[in-house]
């Protein structure tokens, strides 16, 4: 993602109500924060960018709680921004680098991970930086629930073969796969993400694949 510094991102991030800024202090207790439906289950997607899907989604589900994480403030402010005109009662913002995760949430505490369009890291030397590498894969181990999956969509076709065969090496158990969500029985009920959008409407075919331990 191209990222232009937005001025004044930070300090509306440090205001605004629906950002929690100081997330670890939530470890182990995130429910608490959605007080209305305090035994939902918890959805998170890591690398939110601007916010559209999980936006979408959290509007779709109101009895899931959803937790947006993105890395920069200057994309995240606009997610923010957009939660002002209509703010899903069950969905927060953190701004975090999710390569920290476990330390913000407790062992089986998240219930689903959404993956969408991560950074694709093309360099071997960065392949662990890449959200869906055996170091991340170890990191979401820890946090997700047993039943807990992970889903994960790309139009990048080598990040997704090298995040199967991830998948496959730390014994993650693939539910679904598909080459082409668009034309497949995975795409019903599909949120799309700003960056799906895009690339779909230039004929780019998106990968998904569905996992879990
Ligand atoms: N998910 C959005 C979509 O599909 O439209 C945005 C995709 S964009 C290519 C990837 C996003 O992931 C960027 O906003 C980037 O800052 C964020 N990101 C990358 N690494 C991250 C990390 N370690 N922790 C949190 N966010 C991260």
């Amino acid at each position: 993602m191209r990222l232009r510094n937005v001025p004044g991102s930070r300090e509306y991030i440090d205001t605004c109500k629906y950002a929690i800024n100081d997330p670890e202090s939530y470890k182990g207790k995130w429910r608490e924060l959605f007080t209305k439906s305090p035994d939902s289950k918890l959805y998170i997607e890591i690398g939110t960018g601007k916010g559209r899907f999980i936006h979408d989604l959290a509007a779709a589900n109101p009895d899931i709680s959803f937790v947006g994480i993105e890395k920069f403030s200057s994309v995240l402010v606009r997610a923010l921004e957009k939660a002002d005109v209509i703010m899903p009662e069950n969905l927060y913002f953190i701004r975090f680098d999710a390569e920290n995760i476990n330390e913000i949430f407790a062992e089986h505490e998240v219930d689903r991970i959404y993956l969408n369009f991560s950074d694709p890291w093309p360099k071997d030397r960065h392949a662990k930086r890449r959200l869906t590498s055996s170091q991340f894969l170890a990191r979401y181990n820890n946090l997700l629930a047993k039943d807990g999956r992970i889903i994960f969509k790309t139009d990048n076709r080598a990040l997704f073969d090298f995040s199967v065969e991830e998948a496959i090496n730390s014994k993650w158990n693939i539910i679904d796969k598909t080459y082409d969500l668009h034309a497949s029985h995975l795409n019903e009920g599909n949120i799309m993400t700003e960056y799906e959008e895009r690339f779909s409407s230039q004929g780019v075919p998106i990968c998904e694949m569905i996992i879990e331990r």
